[in-house]
């Protein structure tokens, strides 16, 4: 790239990289006055006028004299070189056309407009005579916002109303319509603002992170350190040193749940709240960041993996916090790992990546050991906090009535908690009532009608509910096969029956319950968090979301009601993935001056992975684990892809994955080998039969190029898919 020219004369023939699912670069004219390299421009495609991106020079293969011009240059500032070779590297690594890695570049609306002025609502002074619901409803949204403003299509939306009662509201004085510009720059953060006393430990490894970010140049550090150890306070000092060096920081977090309490703790730290990106934030807000991290009027971002692809001007360092959490892989569209992505883009633009986590994937494990990446440790626990005691609940010894869940010997831990005015957490990792539901009758199990898939009881929601494609349906009276009536049983437990079994064990106890689907909004969670850490509830009754991050000063009791639900299955990282999972729970206990307890109730205490998540001895377990993993020529000691495919025809589906099986020569010549077809866990997923194939090769090996090559020859027709899912973490 660094042979091409950076301007464009008036008429040169350019290639323009458009958001249209075409396979190829388009030739057009430089429009009047010329353009720059990388220049958002708008392009006439057939009777369209389309977003694009001046990607070089034209290729010239086409009819000259059929050769549009661009219409117009957008006014954003052109795409810089750094994230055009980034989009390509990514494109390339994930096998993704490169319109669909330019539109997850340029997802924000109105990217080229003008600055201009936009009409916002704020809350008034006066109240109206005459409030009705929907009026209040406006009143309340706006108060929740805490003096931010919204558009008239935001606020409407907000309060569920439609855009005439707000504007009814302004006549009476009750909101106020103001001229705001758009787009502004994010309040300057200020590195020296409020630095916290660090212990020795931290102060070292905050010390290290310092110096390789001042280098300006790439580096990947491994931040690994028990819950609580202070790793945020200690990955903020780099943030601190990134923006004394006036380049722009990106902090990537698993769970828009966990960036309020981070933008309290950065707008202590800095004296400003940073730039937020994420699936929570509205279209004009999204557009904003989108043009201030272009502009530098942005100089933190804190967001999901999507943050990634925003266009920094000066990106000079990339946090993935939590680096181990599987939700940084994006399972449709885009099959890519945000973890991998944000290392590969700062090795193009010379940032300094910090992976941090207290349960690192074994990927970076071997990354670290194999030197790629260096490694700091934080051993202990900030302050007075240590570790939880960790013990297993030996549930072939208990005796428990059918259908509970909760040990004699878990209820009297949480009864001493409770005596104690302490709180305890009960997690399960299973959404909703029950997961499965049977008919007493015939033996029925009800399923979806699109998937083969159980439907799950959510009795919070009054419906059945498909895991796999969110169909829901009412719970039904007689069973749907047999017809007989209220003969249907709920079997298994799910989060919110386990909440009516500790209500019944505890009636006096304040019960939260904390799953992803009991939340509307991202701020009712938050506030249902912020609740539980004052001391508003009791007992904790939780899913996967409480293990992630949140601060729980009060909580010394974690128990699992079933320690050994991930190790079922045959997931490659079943293992890795409950090791985590279970530090991570248990992590929850204990983080201010009491000391936490964690109790695992299982069938298997003397499982291996259960013995090593109870001795901590991580060491050993991981090494037995890289063992295995080496032994089978798996990840991250070999390569793998994995090919599904679907189809709402059963045959049409195989016969392509017996094709594909067949002619395997592109692959053999690189020494990778292919697996299948086999029918998917999932079998129907919304109506389309599903057939995976397993592409195994040595590590090192260039397996791409070959995979490409390999599929090349295969036409798509009709209803047939294919995905192509390199470094596959979920096998569904
Ligand atoms: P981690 O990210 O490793 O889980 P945190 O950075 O969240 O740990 O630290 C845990 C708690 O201890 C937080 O409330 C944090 O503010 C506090 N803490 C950690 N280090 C310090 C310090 N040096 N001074 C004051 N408070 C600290
Ligand atoms: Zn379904």
């Amino acid at each position: 790239m660094a042979l091409t020219s950076s301007y464009f004369d008036e008429g040169t023939l350019i290639g323009v990289l458009t958001t249209q699912p075409l396979d190829r670069v388009l030739d057009y004219r430089a429009p009047e006055g010329g353009c720059h390299l990388g220049a958002f421009v708008e392009v006439p495609l057939g009777p369209r006028k389309v977003l694009g991106v001046v990607w070089g020079p034209g290729r010239g293969d086409y009819d000259l004299s059929k050769i549009r011009s661009v219409i117009r240059v957008l006014d954003a500032a052109p795409m810089r070189e750094e994230l055009m070779a980034f989009l390509s590297r990514a494109g390339d690594y994930t096998l993704t056309p490169m319109s669909a890695m330019l539109r997850l570049a340029t997802r924000a609306p109105g990217l080229g407009d003008p600055p201009s002025m936009r009409k916002v609502y704020r809350l008034g002074d006066s109240i109206p005579d005459r409030m009705t619901d929907a009026r209040s409803r406006v009143l309340d949204a706006l108060r929740d916002m805490g003096g931010l403003s919204l558009t008239l299509k935001e606020l409407a939306e907000a309060a569920g109303v439609t855009t005439s009662v707000v504007k009814g509201l302004a006549k009476l004085g009750a909101v106020r319509e103001e001229d705001t510009p758009r787009d502004t720059p994010f309040p300057t953060l200020d590195p020296n603002y409020a630095g916290k006393d660090l212990t020795a430990d931290q102060t070292s490894a905050a010390a290290a992170l310092r110096a390789d970010v001042a280098t300006r140049s790439y580096g990947t550090t491994l931040l690994k350190g028990v819950t609580g150890s202070g790793k945020t306070e200690v990955y903020l000092e780099a943030v601190a040193e990134c923006l004394a060096q006036g380049r722009q920081a990106l902090v990537l977090l698993p769970e828009i749940a966990l960036t309020a309490e981070f933008l309290t703790r950065v707008d202590v730290r800095f004296g400003a709240k940073p730039a937020e990106w994420h699936s929570g934030v509205t279209m004009t807000e999204r557009r904003r960041v989108w043009k201030m991290t272009a502009q530098g009027g942005a100089q933190l971002v804190v967001g999901a993996r999507s943050a990634l692809f925003l266009p920094f001007r000066d990106l000079g360092l990339i946090v993935v916090d939590e680096e181990h959490d599987t939700s940084y892989k994006q399972e449709d569209g885009v099959l890519y790992n945000a973890r991998d992505m944000a290392v590969l883009r700062a090795s193009i633009c010379g940032a300094q990546v910090i992976l941090a986590s207290a349960t690192p994937s074994l990927e970076s494990w071997a990354n670290a050991d194999a030197g790629k990446y260096k490694k700091l440790e934080l051993t202990s626990r900030f302050g007075a906090a240590i570790l939880p005691e960790m013990r297993a609940i030996d549930m072939r010894h208990e005796q428990l009535p059918g259908s509970s869940w909760i040990s004699p010997t878990l209820q009297r831990a949480v009864h001493q908690r409770l005596d104690n005015n302490e709180q305890a957490l009960l997690f399960i990792n299973r959404r909703g009532y029950a997961p499965v539901t049977i008919c007493r009758a015939c033996g029925h199990q009800i399923g979806c009608d699109h998937c083969d898939a159980r439907m799950v009881e959510h009795r919070f929601l009054k419906r059945l509910v498909c895991h796999q494609c969110g169909e829901t349906k009412p719970m039904p009276t007689t069973c749907p096969s047999c017809e007989a009536e209220d003969r249907l049983a709920a079997v298994g437990p799910g989060v919110e029956r386990l909440a009516e079994e500790a209500q019944s064990l505890f009636p006096d106890a304040r019960l939260a319950v904390l799953s992803s689907d009991m939340f509307g909004s991202a701020r009712a969670l938050k506030a249902e968090i912020e609740t539980i850490a004052e001391g508003g509830a009791d007992l904790i009754i939780g899913t996967q979301l409480v293990a992630k991050g949140h601060n729980f000063p009060l909580l010394t009791l974690v128990g699992v009601i079933d320690a050994d639900l991930g190790l079922q299955g045959s997931d490659l990282r079943a293992a890795e993935r409950t090791f985590q999972l279970m530090r991570q729970v248990a992590g929850r206990a204990g983080r201010a001056e009491k000391p936490g307890q964690a109790l695992m109730q299982t069938y298997q205490p003397e499982h291996p992975v259960i013995r090593a998540i109870l001795s901590g001895d991580e060491k050993d377990f991981w090494s037995a684990e890289a063992g295995e993993r080496r032994a089978a020529g798996v990840p991250p000691y070999g390569r793998l892809a994995g090919i599904i495919l679907s189809s709402t025809d059963v045959q049409e589906v195989f016969d392509l994955g017996n094709a594909l099986a067949r002619n395997d020569g592109p692959l053999r010549r690189v020494g990778a080998q292919v697996f299948g077809p086999a029918p998917a866990p999932i079998a129907r997923v919304r109506g389309r039969h599903r057939v995976r194939l397993l592409v195994k090769a040595p590590k090192g090996t260039a397996l791409q190029p070959a995979l490409a090559e390999w599929v090349a020859p295969f036409r798509l027709k009709g209803e047939l898919r294919m995905a192509i899912d390199i470094d596959p973490q979920s096998f569904y």
